[in-house]
């Protein structure tokens, strides 16, 4: 266990949920919500969203670092993770939900 691979883990996300609950929140009621890292859609407070990260643990991110932190829907960030099995049936169901 190296310091190098402090953890993202339990406390770490509850406490980096609280920060962003508190930005959303402030963003929404200003009527300017916070854009989706992943979607660019407004993500609302009453949304199911995660702690994402701009530039990710994979590609030498600091994952603890706010400013390396932005919040991401739930379904756009595990949508991400499996966008190459999932991509075209999700966007064909955008498609018809649409309308
Ligand atoms: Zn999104």
């Amino acid at each position: 266990m190296s310091r190098r691979h402090a953890g993202w883990t339990g406390r770490v996300v509850a406490k980096a949920r609280v920060y962003w609950a508190s930005r959303l929140y402030l963003a929404a009621s200003t009527g300017t919500p916070l854009p989706c890292h992943r979607c660019g859609g407004a993500v609302l407070p009453t949304d199911d969203w995660d702690v994402d990260h701009i530039v990710g643990r994979a590609e030498g991110g600091r994952v603890l670092d706010r400013n390396n932190q932005w919040p991401s829907h739930s379904n756009c960030n595990r949508r991400d993770g499996q966008r190459k099995t999932t991509e075209l049936r999700a966007k064909a169901k955008q498609r018809l939900w649409s309308w």
